[in-house]
């Protein structure tokens, strides 16, 4: 069954954000992690754009599932190259997003599956606990790794993320969609 989804709308601002009336599921990560293609794999469509240009200054981009839910595309982060003041734009879009959103009832933290946690990853998740922000963790690309490259992959992940819900995605073959949906819908359904 094809799901109910549609563009709803972009925000370049917190005052852009629309009214929070559904739970909202937020994703983040580095530019280029496979952010677009996890989405457009759970909505079974291609609705979110794949990056062209990583580091152009990107807004946040709210989608509606089945009049239930609000995903929400936030920018890729982290992309080194790009200008200062473009990173402090996309933080503080981030931040004013995540920090007081009501609505807000989990949080996707994406790492390349062959990188695991990097630096602004790690600051990432240090900031989300600090806020007390539920998130969990999709280790993307994962078709890209063998057995063996996974089960080493796994071991660096769990070493800064012991406990918590982690989750291999691949765009590719579709591992993870049913369980990614499984969490959503748990933590969406009051
Ligand atoms: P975003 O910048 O985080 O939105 O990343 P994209 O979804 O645009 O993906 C970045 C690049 O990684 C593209 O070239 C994708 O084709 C590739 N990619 C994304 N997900 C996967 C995946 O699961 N498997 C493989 N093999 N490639 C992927």
């Amino acid at each position: 069954m094809r799901l109910q989804a549609r563009f709803l709308t972009t925000a370049a601002d917190a005052a852009q954000f629309p009214p929070p009336q559904l739970p909202e599921v937020a994703f983040l990560g580095r530019s280029n992690v496979g952010k677009s293609t996890l989405l457009n794999s759970l909505l079974g469509q291609k609705l979110a754009r794949t990056s062209g240009t990583p580091g152009r200054t990107r807004a946040a981009n709210f989608f509606e599932v089945e009049g239930r839910i609000l995903f929400v595309d936030l920018p890729g982060y982290g992309f080194a190259e790009a200008p200062k003041a473009v990173q402090r734009g996309w933080q503080k879009l981030i931040e004013s997003y995540l920090l007081g959103r009501e609505s807000l009832a989990l949080c996707f933290v994406l790492l390349d599956a062959r990188r695991g946690w990097m630096e602004p990853d790690l600051q990432l998740k240090e900031w989300l606990e600090h806020h007390h922000l539920p998130y969990a963790v999709v280790a993307t690309k994962s078709d890209k790794l063998n057995r063996k490259e996974q089960n080493e992959s796994l071991k660096a992940i769990r070493r800064h993320y012991p406990g918590g819900e982690l989750f291999w995605f691949s765009g590719l073959t579709g591992q993870g969609v049913k369980e990614i949906w499984q969490t959503i819908w748990k933590r969406t359904t009051r």
